[in-house]
């Protein structure tokens, strides 16, 4: 690793990158280091973290993803540090992302935007749309098998992406029109069940409404006490509606909202990490403000 970095990460003034002008002016307490103090002294904390794109760089294959190399390292001391609830979030299906990850590191995992969740102890839950929704989903399941693009579906619960990467670029543009009519047509029906249809990185995705990763990140809140800070690190614009979600906590919440991808994008992240380095050094440093003993006398008597 950069040794600048781990520096500037052991010294709380990790790496606010100079002037990228499509991300949000940034959170002052990460460069003047009262996030990492504050982290040191809560008595617990939240780290949620996206997948793809985020721990793992993009492949064509998206089952041989493999997370950076010293993550999974960092993931199973995380999972044991006192004091840290660690959760993935993710758009796959919860249970084909949890086989990408160790066998033996059990986590909390949440998958398709927030409609899955895998409790460490193993235990699956899940909300389904409905039969009305999901019979659109299966037409333009059964349309893109018509013409040929089964390779591209990944249908999860509540959802059917098609995944464009990699593609040549007429067949790229050929699924996308195909799920951008098909998308038209119902919506111009006056019919639509409660379908949205968004861009992700990699594709496009025909998913219900009414659960997002926001859901997942409004959820594990809601199981927390109301002051436990709490970071989610994501790269993608589904991932805008978990900081949306810490955002939603209002002014002098204790949420850190982190973009991770090689280059910025407009985002409403307070940071951007550049991976795998940044991010590397930004769990490191998670970890050492966790390590210690919760100080839980009084300010004034410290
Ligand atoms: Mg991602």
């Amino acid at each position: 690793m950069d040794n600048g970095i781990r520096a500037a990460a052991a010294s709380g003034s990790l790496s606010q990158h100079p002037g990228p002008p499509s991300v949000s002016a940034g959170n002052s307490a990460v460069a003047s280091s009262s996030w990492w103090t504050m982290l040191e002294r809560a008595p617990r904390s939240v780290l949620m973290l996206d997948f793809d794109g985020t721990l793992s760089p993009f492949v064509r294959d998206r089952m041989q993803a493999r997370m950076y190399s010293g993550v999974a390292e960092r993931l199973f001391r995380l999972a044991f540090a006192p004091r840290t609830r660690l959760v993935l979030v993710s758009g796959r299906p919860a249970r084909d992302f949890a086989s990408l990850l160790p066998a033996e590191l059990h986590l909390e995992v949440w998958g398709s935007h927030g409609r899955e969740r895998i409790t460490p102890d193993g235990h699956y839950s899940a909300a389904p749309v409905n039969a009305a929704q999901q019979r659109p989903l299966a037409q333009l399941e059964a349309e893109l098998l018509r013409h040929g693009f089964a390779s591209v579906i990944e249908k999860k619960v509540g959802s059917l992406a098609m995944h464009t990467r990699g593609l040549a670029g007429s067949d790229a543009e050929r699924i996308t029109e195909l799920a951008q009519d098909f998308y038209g047509a119902l919506s111009a029906s006056g019919t639509n069940p409660g379908l949205e249809m968004l861009p992700f990185d990699g594709g496009v995705e025909l998913r219900g409404t009414g659960c997002s990763k926001a859901t997942a990140v409004e959820t594990i809140l809601r199981e927390e006490p109301s002051r436990t800070p709490a970071a989610y690190l994501g790269d993608d614009q589904t991932d805008e509606d978990a900081f949306a979600a810490l955002d939603a906590r209002g002014p002098g919440s204790l949420s850190l909202r982190v973009l991770v991808r090689p280059q910025p994008r407009p985002s409403a992240a307070d940071l951007w990490l550049a991976p795998p380095d940044e991010l590397l050094a930004f769990l490191d440093r998670w970890l050492a403000a966790v390590a210690g003993a919760v100080d839980l006398r009084p300010e004034a008597a410290r």
